[in-house]
């Protein structure tokens, strides 16, 4: 048996070999970039005016000269004019581009414009002009070639835009694993069906796949019986199509407890059997060539809390994210086993700090209580006394 800490760093130290991908734009949000983003040409691409009002010779305005003749208008998305001189000026839009000769901006609201006299003039009032004054420098946000989003970085909406400025119609990303879930036991039915007195609802995988939709993975489900030469079978068909598996059920010490034999005989390495923890210690851990097996016990508080402590911090792994965040323990709290606890907790935050209030429902095997807690507080094994106060591991899964 290991302790919890030794479990979970034996999974991350398994690398996940990441594969890339091509795809549209509009599905790349939460996917990792296998490719590095550069500016295809400078930000901004001209120099672009930032305020409406009028552009004009600087020189000629430092020189005294306060009226100019309005030879017309540039707005967004014409092509650039051309000043015909010192003594022009052209009215502009925010999003134009500043004409050639023109060197400056000035403000709508610092001009006072004149048509009484047939023509158009426009008179500046403001005080203390510099040269290039509401315009944003071509290339002074970034050059062509610059590197703008790095390779592994996470795609959410800021870097999408990005992308879209950079013509980036597709990108290349990391291909997900597609991951089986299976749940096992003679006594497990369908959700839809009503139980004999015997029998159990399967909840254990639905949580799961749940868990995996909301992280954007794909899996499939299967169920199989407690029937070791079924097992050999179908896992061995589901090990050709899976790098992926997370197994619920069959892995301690009843007498059909048929998985770590029957994964063992398929070729998959057991890394570890057993953690000293509460809840979850029969949990096994193994992997083949290309296989990655998570066999977690299955009481549902169980395949719920190795889910989110172990598998699902993994896959946060292999996809380039730590999300380790640690809590307060708001209340004092004892647990006697020399076993590393999960403590059901619900969490707060205050002033930035994040407190963890023991929700303990019915002790760690009460799968309703799950509904009304947000994470697992992981308290050490070595102690059994826990005070208010004292800072621990948190596993947050709301
Ligand atoms: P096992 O790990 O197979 O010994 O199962 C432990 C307990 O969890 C038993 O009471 C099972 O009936 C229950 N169980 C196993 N798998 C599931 C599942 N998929 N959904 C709900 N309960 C399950
Ligand atoms: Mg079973």
């Amino acid at each position: 048996m290991i302790s919890s800490s030794e479990a979970l760093k034996i999974i991350l130290d398994q690398q996940f070999p990441i594969k890339s991908k091509n795809v549209p734009l509009r599905e790349a949000k939460g996917m990792l970039l296998t490719e590095d983003i550069y500016a295809d040409r400078d930000f901004p691409p001209f120099h672009r005016v930032t305020m409406d009002g009028i552009a004009l010779k600087f020189k000629s305005w430092e020189a005294g000269k306060r009226s100019f003749l309005v030879q017309g208008f540039q707005a967004a998305g014409e092509p650039q004019k051309t000043l015909e001189s010192g003594d022009h000026a052209i009215e502009i839009m925010t999003g134009a581009v500043l004409p050639i000769d023109a060197d400056l901006v000035v403000k709508v609201e610092e001009l006072e414009f004149d048509e009484s006299k047939g023509f158009k003039s426009v008179s500046v009032l403001s005080s203390g002009l510099v040269q290039f004054k509401n315009v944003h420098l071509q290339g002074s946000d970034n050059q062509l070639g610059d590197l703008l989003v790095k390779k592994g970085t996470k795609i959410g909406g800021a870097e999408i835009g990005v992308l879209a400025t950079v013509g980036k119609a597709s990108v290349q990303v990391n291909e997900n694993p597609d991951i089986a879930i299976i749940s096992t036991g003679d006594e497990l039915i369908p959700v839809n069906e009503t139980p004999e007195p015997h029998q159990i609802r399967k909840s254990n995988v639905l949580a799961i796949q749940a868990e995996l939709d909301q992280r954007g993975l794909n899996s499939e489900v299967f169920h199989l019986l407690d029937d070791r030469k079924q097992l050999v079978n179908k896992i061995e068909q589901i090990l050709a199509r899976f790098p992926v598996i997370i197994l619920s059920g069959g892995v301690s010490k009843g007498k059909f407890d048929y998985i770590p034999e029957v994964l063992e005989q398929l070729g998959v390495e057991k890394l570890f059997h057993r953690i000293a923890q509460r809840p979850g210690k029969p949990f096994w851990f193994g992997r083949s060539k290309n296989n990655f097996v998570f066999a977690l016990p299955g009481n549902p508080v169980s395949t719920y809390m190795c889910f989110i402590v172990y598998v699902s911090v993994w896959l946060d792994n292999i996809q380039g994210q730590d999300l380790q965040k640690s809590a307060q323990l708001d209340a004092d709290f004892e647990f006697k086993p020399d076993l590393t606890y999960f403590l059901q907790v619900k969490v707060k935050n205050v002033d930035g700090l994040i407190k963890a209030i023991p929700v303990t429902g019915n002790g760690s095997g009460d799968l309703a209580n799950l509904a009304n807690v947000d994470g697992f507080l992981q308290l050490p094994g070595d102690r059994s006394v826990f005070k208010k106060g004292e800072i621990f591991p948190l596993f947050q899964f709301r």
